[in-house]
């Protein structure tokens, strides 16, 4: 069983369960939380003593069973320089709440307050969110758990605060971003024997709940639209491909929408050249970007953004088949534009080429962002830190720069050019699918830069991000579900006014 966690904003009284407060530097607490811990003596300071705790940003101090408080536990976690501290650091303050709430601990209160003071109810949205993150798991298929695995299959996390009102309304916007984060987690860690395009088309349309309108575009569309390109991916599978289209329209009536386009490859065994087998189960998240997109309308629809947005997913799976695409073939794309394949296993650009077109030519929008585990080569270049950020656009770029560092989901701009352009050129079509082993994230771009026309565009090829997600405070799951957070903070800051 997943740990389900409960949130809930209380007025401060008497704390319950396992109590956390903040520590500053120099080891100073708030005016409540040292009135609160006035019963323990000097038992703090002996501890940190011992421990030699400095309230070092995010460092923790676990006291058990402190005496003169009736708790069975006390951890006091350290803020550092409370100026300098951001958004994201107050989520990961959240995390790292979450992380010291001890398996099998029913409850914990958490103390929202500062060495400066109360928090501000933002502020304690974003701790709350933190901990959402944290407390997550993707467990549901391990029948079996061992003895030290055994959790409370509920634990309830108050958070007390100066006005709790004022921070559940916080939260209901920001659990909305929680949810969708969550929501694509579990879209990418899910086996792509249960998550094949058409039951993903079907957990997309679930988003009708909040109002957003779905479509699905199926084989026989795709073939009148003239969708050459996720046709031939497609062809080897027994699971049609499904291209859906999400549109949350919370701003003016008659405003251009923002778009976001999901590569939603459910499995990429590469196809006819395909992959060596090490690893090659983790193919089941090249579906990562679609899942991001998802998540990310979930999250705007939620929290009733006011902005009207397409998300666009190409859902496929690639597979070696009989019937499947060949090396050497050349397919025609719904702009007209003709591609020769090259290598089957770069078809995540040939998915993306068709629904780019489609979603700029349908929709006309103000930009189109698009996210893909495109390429190995961007986690050579950038490692899982950053993703690669390619655009047409300084000003777009500039603003998902901005997101990414307000965020923690970092982006970095590579480069795009015409030398890069000529080194897709083909013997026999307009362009090849695959420029080799050189600049291999930039000659991919260069590919769907070629379908977005003259419309502000950036491509974010989250390959190193989205997969195998580095460990940290706010994420223990393999997806950290990378580019929720990111999306709905450049649509929040700019885009929803
Ligand atoms: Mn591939
Ligand atoms: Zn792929």
């Amino acid at each position: 069983m997943p740990v389900s966690l409960k949130i809930a904003f209380a007025a401060f009284e008497r704390p319950r369960g396992v109590l956390i407060v903040f520590c500053g530097e120099g080891l100073k607490f708030g005016p409540k939380t040292q009135r609160l811990l006035s019963p323990i003596g000097d038992l703090f300071r002996r501890a940190a003593a011992a421990d030699r705790f400095t309230a070092k940003n995010g460092s923790t101090l676990d006291i058990i069973a402190p005496s003169g408080l009736n708790l069975p536990r006390l951890v006091v976690i350290g803020t550092g320089k409370e100026r300098d501290l951001k958004s994201r650091d107050l989520v990961n303050l959240g995390g790292t709440s979450m992380g010291v709430v001890p398996k099998g601990a029913p409850q914990a209160t958490i103390l929202t307050e500062f060495a400066s003071g109360s928090l501000k109810s933002d502020q304690i949205a974003d701790l709350a969110l933190g901990a959402r993150l944290r407390a997550y798991t993707f467990d549901q298929y391990k029948t079996k758990k061992k003895e030290d695995d055994e959790r409370a299959t509920s634990v309830e996390v108050n958070f007390a605060c100066a006005n709790a009102s004022a921070a559940e309304k916080a939260w209901a916007r920001t659990s909305g971003v929680a949810e969708g984060v969550v929501l694509a987690r579990d879209l990418i860690n899910e086996p792509a024997n249960v998550l094949y395009p058409a039951e993903f088309a079907r957990r997309a349309s679930a988003l009708r709940k909040l109002g957003v309108i779905v479509e699905v575009v199926d084989v026989p569309a795709m073939k009148k639209l003239g969708m050459g390109a996720v046709l031939g991916v497609g062809q080897g599978s027994s699971h049609e491909p499904k291209i859906v289209i999400m549109r949350w329209n919370g701003g003016k009536r008659r405003a251009d929408p923002v778009a976001f386009i999901g590569k939603g490859v459910c499995f990429d065994s590469g196809g006819i050249s395909i992959k060596p087998a090490q690893g090659m189960e983790d193919m089941k998240g090249d579906m990562a970007g679609a899942a991001c997109v998802v998540g990310l309308i979930h999250a705007l629809a939620s929290r009733k953004a006011k902005v009207n947005a397409i998300g666009a997913i190409g859902l496929v799976e690639n597979m070696p088949d009989g019937r499947a695409q060949r090396p050497g073939d050349i397919v025609t794309t719904m702009s007209g534009q003709t591609i020769e394949v090259i290598n089957t296993d770069a078809e995540g650009r040939l998915v993306l080429a068709d629904v780019l077109h489609y979603v700029n030519k349908r929709f006309k929008p103000r930009f189109m962002i698009d996210l893909a585990t495109l390429t190995g080569a961007i986690m050579v270049a950038l490692g899982q830190e950053y993703a690669g950020l390619f655009s047409n656009d300084d000003k777009l770029a500039e603003r998902v720069t901005k997101a990414g560092e307000a965020t923690g989901e970092r982006v970095w701009r590579m480069p795009l050019g015409p030398e890069y352009d000529k080194i897709i050129d083909s013997k026999f079509a307009d362009m090849k699918n695959t420029g080799g082993r050189w600049a291999g994230s930039i000659t991919a771009a260069q590919l769907l830069k070629r379908f977005v026309g003259e419309t502000p565009w950036a491509h974010l090829d989250i390959a190193g991000t989205a997969l195998g997600s580095p460990q940290n405070e706010i994420n223990k799951s393999w997806s950290a579900g990378w580019g929720v957070r990111l999306l709905d903070r450049l649509s929040e800051d700019y885009y929803e006014r």
